[in-house]
């Protein structure tokens, strides 16, 4: 039932014209119709993530230095991107694709992530990887929806293969830094041999990074060269 909603929504998607999904206002084919998902006015009001922000992690710190956590630890993956703070109206974007199977801004946010990560080397694409069996739930992987038009507009092959989430995973939020970790210990497997390759890991949220930061260290262990992750949107902090 879900998976014929989820192709039903999609097809709906396809066969009405391009509306703004914020303000309903019909998108010109100036501002690109097809490829946006927002008219060029409620684009320009998205929260852009604070200029002041960790050059690791992408978290805001006061001055743009980096973050505690990754003074004391980097990360392992090599250059961070995100298009938004995770705030509104991204946060309900996200939620509705997340939960709802509203695909329309995957595409948009999917191309965005290609010209935010241009400059970086990359060989191949993977999406975060869900486990199977909340795939089987959902239907749908919502990071493999925007990281496939990543893909595409970056010309690069799209792996949803290699990189596996071998391990369900209690909820993140709801722990603390050391308790994340351990959670996510032999969460994630490899299938590939990635030495010397230049990977791009697409998600739609970076919240503390610890995900992220898993997946890229096993990505290091089969070989990769570097490992760079992008995201529609990185949490505020929350003091
Ligand atoms: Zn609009
Ligand atoms: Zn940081």
């Amino acid at each position: 039932m879900r998976l014929l909603t989820t192709a039903l929504t999609s097809f709906l998607d396809a066969l009405l014209p391009p509306l703004c999904l914020l303000c309903g206002a019909k998108i010109g084919v100036a501002s690109g119709a097809g490829d946006v998902a927002f008219c060029t006015d409620c684009l320009a009001d998205l929260p852009v993530l604070q200029a002041a922000h960790c050059p690791d992690c992408l978290i805001a710190t006061e001055r743009g230095e980096r973050c505690g956590a990754c003074l004391a630890h980097a990360p392992d993956f090599d250059h961070a991107h995100a298009l938004y703070r995770y705030d509104f109206p991204v946060n309900r974007l996200i939620h509705a694709l997340k939960y709802h199977a509203r695909f329309a801004p995957a595409r948009t946010w999917g191309l965005m992530l290609a010209g935010e990560t241009a400059d970086f080397p990359a060989d191949c694409v993977l999406p975060l990887p869900l486990h199977p069996e909340r795939l089987a739930e959902r239907g749908y992987n919502q990071a493999l929806e925007i990281a496939r038009h990543c893909a595409h507009a970056r010309r690069l092959p799209l792996d949803v293969d290699s990189l596996q989430k071998s391990r369900a995973t209690p909820p993140q939020s709801s722990l603390s830094l050391k308790a994340r970790q351990r959670n996510l210990k032999g969460a994630f497997s490899c299938q590939s041999d990635f030495s010397g390759r230049h990977l791009l890991l697409i998600d739609d949220v970076l919240t503390t990074g610890a995900t992220a930061n898993e997946a890229a260290r096993v990505l290091k262990l089969h070989g990769a060269a570097s490992v760079g992750i992008a995201v529609v949107a990185r949490t505020v902090r929350h003091y």
